[in-house]
């Protein structure tokens, strides 16, 4: 796992902005795995004004909330349509659906889209208490894409999007943690004192389900982009 250490969120997302480019340019992205939240929300504005041809790209996204329509203002299809695909065209794109009948049957359907669709590189958030996708802690490193309840943490930092806290939906869709470590190469985001913590475990804490992105340092090709506030507890990496 390699850790770059950046000055501020603007030059973090420069930096996985320029990750990404030069992949696609060199033809090495069929599939690009996708995330939401407000970290990946500068890196899409560089990717919606850059000249970047992704109509052969598919996209893959982490995770969707259960019960929450596409047109949903809250819901990651409305964001995704919101921040990118209505202005960057790629081949096809793909969401969980939190609103199938069936959820058992959308994960396998889902799971099943990602085996055809090897992710070349996905982008990732963290969350406060080291969760990624919507796998918090305490989720088995084997998982794969399933309903997943929120952890109180996470629907505590999500709240501020919704009207209500009740408003916030108690599960979701994810891609588990296997589905995500099956991706050539990651590139996870990190910005903001708040994620310090979760930063500090995943970087140098144990690999432990108590901090689901701590499995990254098994990963052959992992990123870590953080700004100094999110890096502010680490004690041994280089800033590069
Ligand atoms: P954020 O969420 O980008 O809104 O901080 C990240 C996450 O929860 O994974």
């Amino acid at each position: 796992m390699e850790t770059i250490i950046v000055n501020n969120p603007e030059e973090g997302a420069e930096k996985a902005f320029q990750l990404i480019k030069t992949a696609i340019q060199a033809n090495e992205v069929k599939t690009l795995g996708l995330a939401t939240g407000s970290t990946p929300l500068k890196l899409y504005d560089k990717m919606a004004h850059a000249a970047l041809d992704v109509s052969e790209i598919t996209t893959v996204n982490l995770d969707e909330y259960v019960g929450l329509a596409k047109d949903d203002p809250n819901s990651y299809h409305y964001y995704m349509n919101e921040n990118l695909f209505s202005k960057v065209h790629f081949k096809e794109t793909h969401l969980p659906n939190g609103m199938a009948e069936n959820l058992e049957e959308e994960c396998a359907n889902y799971e099943a889209l990602l085996q055809a669709n090897p992710v070349d590189i996905q982008i990732l958030g963290i969350g406060t208490n080291g969760h990624i996708g919507f796998n918090e802690p305490g989720t088995s490193f084997s998982s794969k894409t399933d309903v997943v309840e929120l952890a109180a943490a996470t629907r505590e930092a999500n709240k501020r999007f919704f009207e209500k806290e009740e408003d916030v939906p108690t599960h979701a869709i994810s891609m588990g943690i296997q589905s995500i470590m099956a991706a050539k190469k990651i590139i996870l985001l990190a910005f903001g004192a708040e994620k310090a913590e979760a930063i500090k475990q995943t970087v140098e804490g144990a690999v432990n389900v108590d901090c689901p992105a701590s499995v990254l340092q098994q990963h052959p090709n992992a990123i870590i982009i953080t700004d100094k506030d999110a890096a502010s507890l680490l004690t041994g990496v280089s800033s590069r």
